[in-house]
């Protein structure tokens, strides 16, 4: 293994770590838990589960995963570096973990995705999307979570763990579903803190992501995590995810939580933004940054008859993209609220 990350991207060569970890291979490390006496698992491509020999319930059960979108390489080399260094230290793992590798096939081509958004595929309705590629990969991934959660104590975690696509007034922030038990998402906004995450959005309702599903089916305290910004794999500037990492690593060693390094602003979610047909137009572009704000009255998009419009004194819009597929989430606006 090449010990310096940097000069390995810059030859062209990935580090070993982190060429196993996006091409979905566990095998080296799952090798070392298993030497350490842990139930290991590998379900399918990408994913990787380590349990204690043990059932234990009291024992939290921790699900990070990344490059659900294959573009989003900065966390793929995060957990990379965390995981080889945890496996040499297998017994430090003081939780039951799963790790998955959402796109294995898109990350290989460079891609966001093969057919359509993974990040969609996490509910039962899936209309135009049924046929695509990545139905089927959510589908194994869905399988794995339902085992990994069985029998599971009431600490539950998921961190799905993103980079955005387009620059944010809050270059990290998290969405969080609001049907988490308070004492869980109160846990969980904490380790936010701990992660430096400035700004935590609320969501009222599932337009089918993965830490939404394991939070709704799974009683996991879930979220997406967007934690800078996307770039070439093997080539991320990793210091923009040392704190998150550290708040990882903290999580998965059982360690008190550090002091939170900042208290994320937290945004109840106004409206989303639903493409109906393909007369949407909106009045913010992709190139717009999130939580770029907007005065009461401001059209947001119009979709036919339907217009969306700023109702508070002030919205913030949130992922502005007019080049959804219809039925899907264009946009989000919210308000702060604490
Ligand atoms: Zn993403």
């Amino acid at each position: 293994m090449n010990a310096d990350p940097r000069s390995a991207a810059e030859s062209g060569a990935l580090p070993e770590a982190v060429r196993l970890l996006a091409g979905g291979d566990f095998s080296t490390v799952a090798q070392r838990f298993t030497e350490a006496g842990f139930a290991v698992g590998l379900p399918a491509a990408g994913i990787l589960t380590v349990k204690a020999a043990v059932a234990d319930a009291a024992r939290p059960a921790v699900l990070v995963s990344v490059g659900v979108h294959g573009d989003e390489t900065g966390p793929i080399e995060m957990v990379a570096w965390l995981i080889e260094a945890l496996s040499h230290t297998p017994r430090a793992l003081a939780v039951d973990l799963m790790l998955c590798v959402g796109s294995i096939d898109a990350i290989a081509v460079g891609k966001r995705f093969i057919d359509a958004d993974l990040n969609r595929m996490f509910r039962s309705e899936r209309g135009a999307l049924a046929g695509t590629f990545e139905a089927a990969r959510a589908d194994t991934i869905i399988a794995a979570t339902v085992d990994f959660f069985a029998g599971a104590g009431p600490a539950r975690w998921h961190l799905d763990l993103h980079t955005a696509i387009r620059p944010s007034h809050y270059p990290m922030f998290a969405i969080v579903p609001e049907l988490i038990a308070e004492e869980r998402r109160k846990a969980l906004i904490d380790w936010l803190g701990q992660a430096a995450i400035g700004a935590v959005i609320m969501n009222p309702k599932s337009v089918g992501t993965y830490s939404y599903y394991s939070s709704e089916h799974h009683g996991a305290a879930g979220t997406t995590v967007e934690l800078g910004r996307v770039g070439t794999l093997g080539q991320n500037d990793l210091s923009q995810f040392a704190d998150a990492s550290q708040a990882l690593d903290q999580l998965l060693r059982g360690q008190a939580g550090a002091a939170a390094k900042v208290a994320p602003h937290v945004f109840a979610t106004a409206r989303q933004v639903i493409k109906l047909s393909d007369a949407f137009s909106m009045s913010v572009g992709r190139d717009t940054w999130n939580f770029t704000p907007m005065k009461k009255g401001e059209v947001i998009a119009t979709d036919g008859d339907t217009v969306y419009t700023v109702e508070h004194d002030e919205e913030l819009v949130v992922f502005p993209n007019p080049d959804v597929r219809v039925g899907l989430r264009a946009g989000l606006m919210v308000t702060r609220i604490g």
